[in-house]
Formats: C-alpha cells, structure tokens, sequence
C-alpha cells in the first residue's frame, strides 16, 4: 500500500493521508472516505512508505482514482499550499475554487465541447497570391478576402460565404490548388456574442515602447522573478507592449499569463492576443459556459495554448512553465473575490511569477498607491510611458462647484456649465456622456414629517427608488416594495424620493433636450446583454447624442466623435468609511475623464462636486496621479494602513444579533490578551458593527487586525481560528479576509 497526501474538497483544515495499492501522481482526482461520505479529493504527493503507521492509526483507502492523468501540473501545488496558509482557506476548497467546474467534482467534464467553425487561412503573404489561372468566383472570393480580412491571414468561411453565395465552392477550388487551406478553429466569441477585432501589428514601437519591451525581454531571458510597473496614460500602448513582451516570451518556448480585472476589458484583450498569437490563446474568463472553460483548460494541461487571457480565476491556468505573467489595470479592486476564497488575483498573479522564477508586468493608467510605493522603494521596476500614441491630448478637465448652483433649484445636479456645454456638444452634432455613480431614479426615500428613511426589511439600508419598474428595490438582497408607501415611523403619506440615479439623470436629460436622442447605459437599463451591444453600436454609429451610465460606461468604451464627459457629482465615493475611498475616487474620475477625445477631436471634462478643492478633484483636474500619491503615502504612513502596515478583517455574522455581537467581543478580547502576553506589534480596531451592519437578514460587526509584520497577524489569525468553535458556536460564521478590499 502507497501513502498519499490528499486535500480533500470539503472545509476540513490542512490535508490528508490515504492509502492506495499503487503510486498515485500528484495533480490526480481520487474520491475518498470522509466520515461517512465519499468525497473528491486531489493528491498533492506520495508519501514515504510507512507499514506501521498504516497498522497503529488505521488509514482509510481510496475508494476510486477519477483521472488517468493530472487535472493541474505539480508545479501549481506549492502555490496552493501557500494560498491556503495565507488566506486561512482549506487547501481542498482552495484546489476546488482553482479548477474549472467540470473538474471539480466527480463529472469527466467532457459533456459539453467547445465550439469550432471552418476558417480560411492564405497559404502565402497576401502580395504574393498570382493572379493568373484562378476561376472568376476564385477571383472575387480572393477580393472580398482582402478587403475584409483587416490584414489577417485568417478570416472565418462564414463570413466569406455571407459575402458571397458562391465563395463555399470558390474555396474548395482555391484550396486544391494551394492557395489557401480550411481548417477547423475554436469559435472566440466576446461574451457579448461579437466575433472579435482584429488589430494591425504597429511597425515600429515608440522610444518609450521599445525601452520598455526591452527592459522586460531582458528580464524573460534572465529567467528570474521580477516586477515591473508600466505606468501609461490611456492610449499610451501599453497593450502593444504586453504583446511585444509576449511575443518574445512565446520564442523562447515559455508560456504567458494575462490577467484583466474584468469579463468586458477581458474580451477586448482577448481580441487583441488573438489576433497576434491565434490558436496558441486559451482564454479563462465567466463568460464561458462551464464545457467551454473545462476545453480551455485541457488545452492549456496538453500544452496547445501558450497563452492565456482571464479574468481572476486565470491565475490559475495549469501551465507547468510560466516565462511572463502581465497584470493589466493592476489598480481594479475587482482583482478581489469577495466570497469563499477571498482572493486578490493581481497578489496571486505577482506570487506565481515568484513561484515559476519569472517576470511580472503591471499595468496601469492610474497604478495603486501601493504599487507606486513599491516602485519608489526600488522593489519594482517603473517602466513610463508619458504620452499618448499619435499624440492626441489629455482632455481639458473643469470643475464646477455645486455650492454656488442655485439651491432648491430641481434639477440642481445640471449646473448652468454643464447644460451649456450639452446644448454646444448637441448643436455640433458631437455626442455627450453623462457619469452618474448610482443606478435607479432616488437614492433613498425620505419622510418629510418626521425624517425617517425607508430601509430594507432584511439590510439595514435604504432603498432605492425605480421609476422605470415602479418599485423600491434594496440593492443588497433584491426586497421590492411599491413605491407608494407610508411612513414606517410616523404613518405620514409625504414620503418622497432624494438623492441621485442615472434614472433621474436620464429622464432630466429627455425633459431639458427633448430633440436629443437620449440612452441609458446601466445595470438596470441593459440586462440584457443583447441590448446592450445594440445600446453600444447605436453610440458608436452616433444614433445615440447623449448617453448617461454608471461605471459600466467608464471602462473600456472607446468611441471617438464622445468629446464631452460630464460627472454629475463625484463626490459620492469620497466620504465612504474605507481607506482607500480618495485613491478609488480619483481613479474613476481619470477613466472616466479617459472616455473623452478618443478621436481626432478633443475632448472636454467637466466635473461637479461640492468639494472642489479636495486633492482628489484637483488632481483629476490636472491628470495628476502623483499628487494623490503623496497626500495618501502621507495619510496612510501616520496611520499605519497599507502599503505601510497590513489589514485582517475579521467578520462575525448571524442572524441573531446579540450573538454576533457577543462573538465578536470575545474574539477581540481573545486576541489583545495573546497580543498583551507576548508583547506583540499589532492593533486590533473594534469590534464594532460593519458599515452595512445587516444584509439579507444577517447581522455583521466586524475587527480589524492591523500591523506591519504580516507573519504576526497570521499567527494571531491562527490563533483566533483554533478556537472558532467556542467563540462562534454554530449560529456565528466567521470569514477571515486578508488584504480587504471591501470593509463595507
Ligand atoms: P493603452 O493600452 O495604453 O490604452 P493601446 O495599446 O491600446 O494603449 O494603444 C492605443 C492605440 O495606439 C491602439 O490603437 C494601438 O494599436 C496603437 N499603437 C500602439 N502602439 C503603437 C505604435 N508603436 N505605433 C502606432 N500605433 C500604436
Ligand atoms: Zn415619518
Ligand atoms: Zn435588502
């Protein structure tokens, strides 16, 4: 009998020993006894033999191996190891959070295939293709081919055969004579369901480019872990250099991660690699259907794919041999899974390069304050690049100040600024887009006798008022009400609706310009992903003259005749009880303030807010990262918070709250005694109730661990977690979340 190592996929801590009458490779799904079920489990190594240990503490036998060959190369299992150590996860939950969901749990996975269609590729340069001796309809597919191929040598038969009835026979001729080949290729798709762009290779890189690509090629030859920052305006290239740097990578025969914060920006960098690497790009995101990700997988595990694009869950693409791994917008908190294995993906992305002794590239338009940090401590390596390709310029940024707009004033949130520079926008047939931070009509109800506000039944938040669907609606948990109601607390009819949507934003917009063609772009207007590519190629096509949204406009979108961006009020973000609430501010303000003048046409930006001398706002203003840079390296080094000191929060939550509450309280007074007895350097802040202090019935308070020797606050965590039970009983959950993000 061989011993092994097993971590088995349930919320058991640390790993197990099974038995099984042959060796077992590690990476290799097992189903194992666990008390009284069978479970999955992943062999993470073999164990020395050991005859008596298996006589005195009876180890149980596997009771079925699910793989003939590994589902993850061993090379990913340190890492494992040290992101369940680190995020206080089980290793097994940790293995399960890794794989695809056909993999892991008992199924093969191999019920649903990935699509392919039939593409035509030219067998020789496109000047080099004779023209004699060709039939007419060879002829003209040859054409339509040129002419719609975007400079790629491969284009989709469909779209040839749509072109032109007789291309599908035209095709077949072309290729018994060499011309060209038919081959069979996965179907890429945007998750939007649009065939993906094609980009040109630029012929030469700008003095900056090329300082940068070499300075990483360098580093991909050198084979030894690294990190670089590219700092870049938008527009600046920074996408070509990933690619050039990738393209170096892929010569040397080392594979490339890439990692995008999220599904919409993955799919245009998925389009980009696409067009430059083709078949060798596996692509890892949730917009995938669950056999579409387990094909990508096994594509990556058979080493087919050379390259991969994703969102988070990419960093752990099975590649046995990684030469670059590139982060892009390493600044997006939406690095962060904020459930089960609260994970940063741009941290993880960052260890795996160390663990595969590789380089890795940030990049960043507006990069963390962390990162700058490390970048000016010499623990980075800061690569620029200060201007815009084509030399288009930053958009003229103003503020407005709210303050001096007349009060009482109904639609106060249109200064006399704004609405004039609309009207100009509007009368040049130039389009507009309008930012607003929230979606739906009011954001909350008031009573005007007494004050209260209507809040959630189960969340202790307001809701949210929709004019559209005729409801109030909790954005926590989705509770609906009819918008006519009374008063909870004083049984008055005069309740009426306050604050801000892009809803009310919308319909001002219609009431002011009733000639303008006016869309909304937000999670309520487009669910419907169909909608909104109809939405989007409406802007495009300039069927659309002002265009309001939330942050899903502020991302990505590149439409050359928008010259005018407005945010309505971009305060809203500033006072949330956060550390990070002026460095996440400025950095929505800089992409939205991006979305101008993306064209030939300049751009203008103007910004409302009722604190215009707020170091966010003037800095936006000048396209000045650095300023708030050093307003919050300044803050946060006197009060110990990140890149300074480290952050653990600790969640209690539970439907009763004096239990919570009581959980709470004896964690923490558990933990400054172990802090006091041991003289430990490390703070413990509150407990206290969370900023959303109930949702979806469940009460939370929270504690915050802060210090500077993380090893400490990890010992501390272990230390609370051991006695889980008897702090949180059964009624209290517990969720350790390292690095937070999130502490609302
Ligand atoms: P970023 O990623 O920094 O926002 P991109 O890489 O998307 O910028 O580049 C912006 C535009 O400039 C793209 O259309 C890209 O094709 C083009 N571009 C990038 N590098 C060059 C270059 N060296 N020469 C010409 N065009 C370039
Ligand atoms: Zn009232
Ligand atoms: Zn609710």
């Amino acid at each position: 009998m061989k011993l092994h190592e097993i971590a088995v996929a349930a919320p058991v801590p640390g790993s197990l020993t099974y038995s099984f009458p042959a060796a077992l490779q590690p990476g290799i799904r097992v189903l194992v006894p666990l008390g009284s079920r069978l479970i999955v489990g992943y062999v993470l190594a073999q164990l020395p033999d050991n005859e008596q240990l298996l006589v005195e503490i009876e180890i149980k036998a596997v009771a079925d191996c699910l793989d003939a060959y590994p589902v993850f190369p061993a090379q990913l299992i340190p890492f494992f190891r040290w992101m369940a150590e680190y995020y206080h996860h089980p290793i097994g939950e940790v293995i399960r959070t890794a794989l695809p969901a056909g993999l892991s749990g008992t199924s093969s996975g191999a019920a649903a295939k990935a699509k392919t269609e039939t593409v035509v590729r030219l067998c020789a340069p496109l000047s080099d293709q004779p023209a004699a001796a060709l039939k007419k309809s060879e002829q003209k597919t040859l054409e339509l081919f040129y002419q719609h191929c975007g400079g790629s040598p491969v284009m989709p038969r469909r779209e040839l055969t749509k072109l032109y009835s007789g291309a599908g026979k035209a095709l077949k001729g072309l290729a018994e004579s060499g011309l060209i080949t038919l081959e069979g290729r996965h179907v890429y798709r945007d998750p939007f369901g649009e065939l993906l762009p094609y980009s040109d290779r630029p012929a030469e890189l700008t003095t900056e480019q090329t300082a940068a690509v070499s300075a990483l090629t360098a580093a991909i030859d050198a084979g030894a872990f690294q990190t670089f920052l590219l700092h870049g305006v938008t527009g600046s290239g920074k996408t070509e250099v990933y690619l050039r740097a990738a393209e170096h990578c892929l010569a040397q025969k080392k594979n490339v991660l890439v990692l995008v914060p999220e599904l919409a920006l993955a799919s245009q960098m998925e389009g980009q690699f696409y067009s430059r690497f083709g078949e060798r790009l596996a692509v890892l995101h949730s917009g995938l259907s669950d056999g579409e990700r387990f094909d990508q997988w096994q594509r990556i595990l058979r080493g087919e794919a050379k390259v991969v694009v994703g969102a988070r869950s990419a960093v752990f693409a099975p590649f046995p041999d990684l030469g670059l791994v590139i982060v892009d917008e390493e600044h997006e908190a939406a690095y962060k899974q904020d459930d089960g294995l609260r994970y940063n993906g741009r941290d993880m992305a960052v260890l795996r390069a160390r663990f595969a002794s590789c380089p890795v590239l940030l990049g960043s338009a507006t990069p963390s304050v962390g990162s700058l940090y490390h970048a000016e401590q010499g623990k980075y390596r800061l690569l620029i690049l200060p201007k815009r390709i084509g030399g288009q310029v930053m958009p003229n940024v103003e503020l407005v100040d709210l303050r001096k707009e007349k009060r009482g004033r109904k639609d106060w949130f249109f200064s006399d600024r704004l609405l004039a520079a609309l009207k100009e926008n509007l009368a040049a047939n130039l389009q507009s887009l309008l930012f607003v931070n929230r979606r739906g009509y009011a954001a909350f109800m008031l009573c005007r006798d007494c004050g209260a506000v209507a809040r959630c039944r189960n969340c202790r938040v307001s809701l949210t008022l929709h004019r559209g669907r005729n409801q109030l609606i909790c954005h926590y948990c989705g509770y609906t009400l009819r918008p006519d109601i009374i008063c909870p607390d004083c049984g008055s009819g005069d309740v009426v609706g306050l604050g801000l949507g892009s809803e009310r934003v919308e319909a001002e917009v219609r009431r002011l310009f009733p000639e303008a063609r006016v869309a909304r772009l937000d999670s309520d207007a487009t669910a419907d992903r169909r909608a909104q590519i109809s939405l989007l190629r409406q802007v495009r096509e300039q069927e659309i003259d002002i265009l309001v949204g939330t942050q899903m406009v502020a991302k990505g979108l590149h439409f050359p005749k928008v010259t005018l961006v407005g945010v309505v009020w971009a305060d809203s973000g500033l006072s949330l009880p956060d550390y990070k609430a002026a460095e996440r501010t400025f950095q929505l303000l800089a992409q939205v303030t991006g979305r101008a003048g993306r064209g030939e046409l300049a751009g203008k930006v103007i910004i409302q807010t009722h604190q215009p001398g707020h170091y966010v706002l003037t800095a936006a203003r000048a396209h000045d990262c650095r300023a708030v840079y050093e307003q919050e390296i300044a803050l946060r080094s006197m009060l110990g918070y990140p890149p300074f000191g480290r952050l653990i929060n600790l969640r209690f939550s539970g439907e009763n709250e004096s239990q919570v509450e009581a959980a709470a309280k004896t964690a923490a007074a558990l933990l400054r005694a172990v802090i006091l007895q041991n003289s430990l350097p490390a703070d413990i802040l509150g407990p206290a109730p969370a900023p959303l202090s109930l949702i979806k019935n469940r009460f939370r308070w929270q504690l915050l661990l802060k210090g500077t020797r993380p090893e400490i606050l990890h010992w501390l965590c272990d230390q609370l977690l051991r006695e889980k039970g008897k702090i949180c009983g059964k009624k209290v959950r517990l969720t350790v979340d390292v690095d937070p993000e999130n502490m609302m």
